[in-house]
């Protein structure tokens, strides 16, 4: 059986604001810029979920779309739209960085799709600002602690 790649891509928009107790409040403007501005900032992030499957020989679909658009929407979309990101618990003791949010986004649905289905996650915030991650699982324990 042949195995292909099928990326979709979904949206979600969330405000956030970037900034860590551990530097001064220069270093974290020189960090961050912009996004640590104290009154926060939403981005209209768009979001790639690549996942992979055989090539079904009758129906030439590798992915059941509809299945991985409902996990998505039920573990992503509706936790992270127009929410504060700041405000999430699996961010408490990280800052909302779009490194720190694909690999949430990936531990999260690697916990949901079938096993070996997710392959890569893509995350734009902004028209310059493009993320990426394919594991491995980082494991952290906001997952478990919000129940995935
Ligand atoms: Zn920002």
């Amino acid at each position: 059986m042949h195995v292909a790649s099928v990326t979709r891509r979904y949206h979600f928009a969330a405000a956030h604001r970037l900034h860590t107790e551990h530097l001064s409040e220069e270093e974290n403007w020189k960090v961050f810029g912009k996004c640590n501005n104290p009154n926060g900032h939403g981005h209209n992030y768009t979001l790639f979920v690549t996942v992979r499957g055989g090539i079904d020989a009758q129906t030439g679909r590798a992915v059941a779309f509809d299945t991985l658009d409902r996990t998505v929407q039920q573990t992503v979309l509706d936790r992270f739209d127009h929410q504060d990101l700041n405000h999430d618990p699996a961010f408490a003791d990280r800052t909302t960085t779009g490194e720190n949010l694909v690999l949430l986004i990936w531990d999260l649905l690697l916990a949901q799709l079938p096993p070996g289905q997710l392959e890569k996650i893509g995350l734009i915030e902004t028209r310059d600002n493009y993320f990426e991650y394919a594991g491995p699982a980082a494991q952290s324990a906001a997952v478990g602690r919000t129940g995935g």
